[in-house]
């Protein structure tokens, strides 16, 4: 499973079994997307790969690192100290992103009003 930023310099892939599919609403991943909420794949460290291009890295916070294209902007992936097993994968960089769907939000308590609760 392969994916990728919208200019095409940054390719991934997808090895690992998928642990999680959640829909986050904090105001980090807002911010640094532009979009009401982020949907991410979580995946073990070692299931996910560059193929092509390196990312640039943004430290968003204390623990959090976000990586995006330097080229397009397109955010790829986050990682945190706190859960340093996994990867976070934004869906929206996947090839097919409709091959998944999203299992739980994280932060409810920052999700806008009008965004519906994704059904498990
Ligand atoms: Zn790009
Ligand atoms: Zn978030």
């Amino acid at each position: 499973m392969e994916g990728g930023c919208f200019c095409g310099n940054v390719r991934y892939e997808i090895t690992g079994k998928v642990a999680r599919v959640v829909n986050c609403h904090c105001t980090m991943c807002r911010r640094t997307s532009g979009a009401p909420f982020v949907t991410w794949l979580i995946v073990p460290v070692g299931g996910f790969q560059y193929l092509q291009g390196q990312p640039s890295l943004l430290k968003s916070s204390e623990k959090g690192s976000r990586y995006f294209c330097s080229s397009c902007g397109t955010p790829i992936a986050c990682t945190n100290l706190d859960h340093k097993a996994y990867v976070d994968v934004t869906l929206g960089s996947l090839d097919d992103p409709d091959n998944f769907a999203p299992d739980g939000e994280f932060y409810e308590d920052t999700r806008l009003g009008w965004v519906e609760k994704a059904e498990g």
